[in-house]
């Protein structure tokens, strides 16, 4: 017959840790990518964590043992320490931890952080050099065409502080009745609204100095070599997260 753990509530479960993927008491679970989910199904139930070590650890001293044959199985009792559930928990716990650090996780978070103070950085300069209403109807083509999307919204903004090259920042959609039916037209054309620069504009900085003070750090997937771990009470996941949106940008 079948035994099965007491059924838990959500509370209970949170304040168990998580055999599966290591979340500590009271904090959520989540996948190999760092990102947080419901809970695993084993959590707070440690009878099926268990189970399943148990399982494991029986399939690899199994293994082990198959390698000598049946000639040399009394060299296996001599020469094998079987591996314990508790052992492979153990294993299975630091490797989830290291995972998190290889997957560049931490350093990702830190260098968007930095890379939107630069965005900020670069905005205020910017308000100063070209005046506010241009520098926030520059901000609003570049936002809504690219988002979050750091580079190309740098770009942007190179082009518009270091250039006389002409940026189409605002279209108006405009009917003409006289259009319909020209070339399969329903009669609406597109008109340049807003654009950038006005008439005699100098540009205001060089390339290089530009280059200089807006530069982004490269976001990177490879894993860090250097990133030693201390348990800070979770201060930098915290900074981590006020840093992420200092634009205050709801799409973010
Ligand atoms: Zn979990």
């Amino acid at each position: 017959m079948k035994t099965r753990s007491p059924k838990l509530t959500d509370a209970e479960r949170l304040a168990a840790p998580c055999g599966k993927c290591g979340a500590t008491p009271g904090g959520k679970c989540h996948d190999c990518r760092g990102v947080g989910k419901a809970f695993c199904v084993e959590r707070g139930r440690p009878d099926i964590t268990a189970k399943k070590l148990q399982r494991k650890a029986d399939e690899k001293n199994g293994k082990a043992r198959a390698e000598y044959g049946t000639l040399f199985a009394y060299l296996a009792d001599q020469e094998l320490t079987p591996v314990t559930p508790a052992d492979l928990q153990a294993e299975k716990l630091s490797r989830i931890r290291r995972e998190v650090e290889n997957a560049g996780l931490a350093e990702h978070d830190a260098r968007e952080g930095l890379n939107g103070i630069v965005i900020a950085h670069m905005r205020r300069v910017s308000a100063s050099l070209i005046g506010e209403v241009s520098e926030s109807d520059i901000w609003a083509c570049a936002s809504n065409r690219y988002r979050s999307n750091w580079p190309y919204v740098v770009d942007m903004y190179r082009k518009a502080l270091c250039t006389t090259d002409r940026i189409e920042l605002e279209y108006v959609l405009q009917f003409d009745p006289s259009r319909v039916n020209q070339w399969n037209h329903d009669g609406r054309y597109t008109v340049v609204s807003k654009e950038w620069p006005q008439f005699g504009y100098t540009p205001a900085m060089s390339r290089d100095e530009f280059n200089n003070r807006f530069a982004l750090k490269s976001i990177f997937w490879s894993a860090p070599t250097d990133l030693p771990e201390h348990d800070d009470g979770g201060l930098f996941e915290r900074t981590i997260g006020q840093l992420k949106n200092p634009l205050g940008r709801s799409d973010a």
